[in-house]
């Protein structure tokens, strides 16, 4: 017992090297370039400050959605899609396996579950004991089930899912930018040193590595942006890229897709100006679905449940969390609390003139739990959200 904990005990340690790693080369990349390239190396104080600039707003854009993309913890499904007590007995008891799939079904037809196992059964998760919603998926390292699951990344040692691919892909975007503004701006010293124009000294390392530091990273991000960018206009996964998900009807690698513009607006909301800002921005669309899947969405959620207008690309749980519903700010009142059980409330669906939610956002520390009264594992503190997606509760009225 001992032992096991001390294993994982190591392997959450381990599990930041790759972190370490990549903060330590930014880290020196930012020491070799602001000290060594722009104070020690340039003479000319106007190209000097130019550089400064434009590099620090690239470093700090970098910075953000990298610590964003770390610090975002991954969604998970609610409470409505977890077994109930006499469920679960009834779960248990049985030992006929057809017959737990049964009560599986039966379970499954309140709530709005579309995707199935490739055996046809419905997607249930032993361990965390829910029934997986669509796009879900079970990841072994984070040990829980994820929303939209799109795969595990160590460089950030986090699982990227539904509330943090916006900030992945920024992430991406913004490291690319650093790597090509460095390697640009760095190419005519890089000459210079080489060929002798300039004195030796730990200058021209610094610059010589950083050129092709900034290169190496920049290929391989570029192939993997580009990857990730065909998957969001596809509206897939990675798992679902790998494996097409199943339906009712069988597999359907177009499962989600329902056209560019709202594929992409899946990802990064429907207000352009905040597309390149790593906060959240998702909104909660009730629109029916458009394109070519609507009919044969209309049929498999006419049986659905609580979610008709819902159709197969807008399946997954959608929270509405900032910026969607104006009003909305930190609950902290003595009435509020009282009426939670004097636990500390608040909700994260502040507008975005609110400055601590935007101190939050800033931070990443805005640990949201899809469910309403889902409770903070370390505080205690109660997490409202408002939603009205599957595999979350819908709206509170109350707030
Ligand atoms: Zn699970
Ligand atoms: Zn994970």
């Amino acid at each position: 017992m001992a032992l096991s904990r001390g294993l994982r005990c190591c392997q959450r340690v381990f599990s930041w090297l790759p972190v370490l790693i990549i903060a330590s080369v930014v880290l020196w990349s930012y020491y070799a370039y602001v000290f060594q390239l722009c104070l020690f190396t340039l003479s000319n104080t106007l190209e000097k400050v130019a550089y400064l600039l434009v590099f620090h707003v690239c470093f700090g854009m970098f910075s953000w959605t990298y610590w964003k993309s770390i610090f975002t913890p991954a969604a998970s499904p609610c409470k409505k899609f977890q077994l109930s007590y006499s469920d679960k007995q009834r779960y248990e008891m049985e030992e006929r396996p057809n017959a737990q799939k049964q009560i599986l079904v039966e379970i499954a037809k309140k709530l709005p579950i579309h995707t199935r196992a490739q055996s046809g059964a419905i997607r249930f998760c032993d361990r965390c004991q829910v029934l997986k919603p669509d796009r879900c998926h079970h990841c072994s390292v984070c040990e829980t089930c994820v929303l939209k699951m799109d795969h595990h990344c160590p460089w950030v040692n986090n699982c990227v899912g539904f509330s943090n691919y916006k900030f992945f892909l920024l992430f991406l975007f913004y490291s690319m930018l650093y790597c090509i503004y460095i390697a640009a701006t760095v190419f005519q010293y890089f000459i210079k040193f080489w060929v002798g124009d300039l004195p030796n000294g730990p200058a021209k390392f610094h610059v010589l590595f950083l050129m092709f530091v900034a290169l190496m990273f920049f290929v391989s991000l570029m192939f993997l942006f580009g990857y990730h960018c065909w998957l969001v206009v596809k509206n897939r996964s990675t798992l679902e890229a790998f494996s097409a998900p199943f339906f009712v009807n069988g597999p359907d690698r177009q499962g989600f897709n329902i056209g560019i513009r709202k594929n992409l607006q899946q990802v990064f909301g429907k207000d352009r100006r905040l597309w390149f800002i790593p906060v959240f921005t998702r909104t909660a669309s009730t629109a029916p679905l458009e394109g070519r899947a609507s009919s044969e969405a209309a049929r498999s959620t006419s049986s659905a449940g609580p979610f008709p207008h819902y159709g197969r690309g807008l399946l997954e749980p959608i929270p509405a969390i900032f910026g969607q519903e104006p009003g909305y700010t930190l609950n902290r009142s003595p009435a509020n609390r009282r009426a939670h059980g004097n636990k500390k409330t608040f909700t994260l669906t502040g507008n975005l003139g609110s400055s601590i939610n935007l101190l939050r956002m800033f931070l990443g520390c805005g640990r949201f739990y899809p469910c309403l009264d889902k409770t903070h594992p370390g505080t205690g503190r109660t997490c409202k959200l408002h939603t009205d997606g599957p595999g979350f509760e819908p709206r509170s009225p109350e707030l």
